[in-house]
């Protein structure tokens, strides 16, 4: 599979990278964090929000995945203080919640969004890298938090960055996403692949980020020219949803032991009838399935490359969708709410296909389109939800964007 690399070797480097597509701060963020602080920032950082465009649940076993950064993004602003006081201040809320250089003591409730800066202060003596002394933090936000866009690895891998920054460390752009990827599974306790911080960090205008979560190892596809992303957010979640998740994970660690492989990923998509057939004791048809989605989405990831590489956006569609039927009926991590959008999704014009995006069980789902659908049809479609659940979805038209950069 042919695949472009990173366009250049600075790209590959995060210090003092700015983006040849010139980012302004978030308005209001320089001004906010003069009235909050009486100064300028000195440092403005800015990473992304991410979808999954396919390749769902491939991340923890070993597979690969597509996903996109998108223009919506989480910023810090940062400036250095030199009395080792760390004071923190996020746009959603007016408390400024402080520690002393070297406490890592845990914020509780309103404060417990800090846990986010906090696990990445944390993390980076774990990778050998500086910690920055003391200063003055203000983040601010055009991403819906807990839409399932990630907006955790947005903060995380913003933080880094100006923490990075200040301290005038030069670090390859993989060592970031996994100081980000460190904090979310180790400070903040939250066991996520390395989709979401990957994609935060190698998002690229324009492109798709592909991930062979085995490496790591990075790469970009053009997104298909004229296509477009549209986010719903139906603000669902199964109450069940960290026991869901993890009862998914043993039922793919189950199957793998069961078809004598470390991971799913170890097994061809042709190989795979064979291997079901051969499996003594049988798997318990639930393990089965699970096997089969993880094995048929991993192929899927693959094919949509191939067909994004080769123009056939209509293909890459038929794949999307396909994904969603693998995530509604083998892996059975979809719901009504996300089924509805869709379905009614699909059977639209302009409309190319549509899926689940994220872990399943409520979030959002999003639908690639050509420009044919437009705001009326996303508009028409979130009239069908309300009529049917009551409730209005949130709706997101999205842009393939940069990953994480210094934009001051
Ligand atoms: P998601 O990553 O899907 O958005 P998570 O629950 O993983 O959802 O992360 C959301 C959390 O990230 C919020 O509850 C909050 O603690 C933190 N967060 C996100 N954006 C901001 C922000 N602008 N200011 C402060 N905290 C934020
Ligand atoms: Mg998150």
């Amino acid at each position: 599979m042919a695949l472009t690399g990173p366009p250049a070797a600075g790209w590959l480097t995060v210090s003092l990278m700015k983006s040849a597509n010139r980012v302004e701060p978030l308005p209001g963020l320089v001004g906010h964090f003069a009235e909050r602080f009486g100064r300028e920032p000195t440092i403005v950082t800015r990473a992304p929000g991410r979808i999954e465009f396919v390749g769902n649940h491939t991340d923890y076993n070993g597979g690969t995945v597509l996903g996109a950064a998108i223009d919506r993004a989480v910023w810090v602003a940062y400036a250095p203080r030199t009395d080792g006081r760390r004071r923190f201040a996020s746009e959603r809320g007016p408390q400024i919640v402080e520690r002393k250089a070297g406490d890592l003591t845990r914020g509780e409730g309103d404060e417990s969004w800090i846990n986010y800066p906090l696990g990445v202060l944390a993390a980076l003596p774990e990778f050998s890298l500086p910690v920055p002394e003391g200063f003055d933090y203000l983040v601010g936000a055009d991403l819906p938090p807990g839409s399932g866009l990630s907006s955790s690895a947005a903060l995380e891998l913003a933080s880094g960055l100006a923490f990075l920054e200040a301290t005038g460390t030069a670090t390859p752009r993989e060592v970031l996403v996994k100081v980000g990827r460190h904090a979310e599974n180790h400070f903040v306790g939250v066991p996520c692949g390395i989709l979401d911080q990957g994609v935060s960090g190698f998002g690229q205008a324009r492109h798709l980020v592909f991930i062979d979560c085995r490496g790591p190892r990075f790469a970009t596809v053009p997104f298909p020219a004229n296509a477009h992303l549209w986010i719903f957010n139906t603000h669902t979640k199964h109450a069940l949803v960290d026991g869901l998740y993890a009862q998914r994970h043993a039922e793919c660690m189950a199957a793998a032991r069961g078809l004598g492989v470390e991971l799913l990923a170890d097994i061809p998509l042709a190989a795979l009838p064979e291997r079901i057939a051969a499996a003594r004791p049988p798997l318990p048809e639930k393990v089965e399935k699970r096997a089969r989605h993880i094995v048929g989405e991993i192929a899927r990831v693959d094919a949509c490359v191939v067909a994004l590489r080769a123009g056939d956006v209509p293909a890459v569609g038929l794949l999307l969708t396909a994904s969603h039927r693998s995530s509604q009926h083998l892996f059975e991590n979809s719901t009504p709410e996300l089924d509805f959008l869709v379905d009614t999704l699909i059977a639209r014009r302009g409309v190319y296909g549509a899926r689940l995006s994220g872990g399943g069980f409520g979030g959002s789902m999003m639908a690639l389109t050509d420009d044919i659908f437009g705001p009326a049809d996303a508009a028409e479609v979130a009239a069908a939800y309300r009529a049917r659940f009551g409730a209005d979805p949130e709706v997101l038209h999205a842009l393939a964007a940069d990953g994480a950069q210094r934009v001051r």
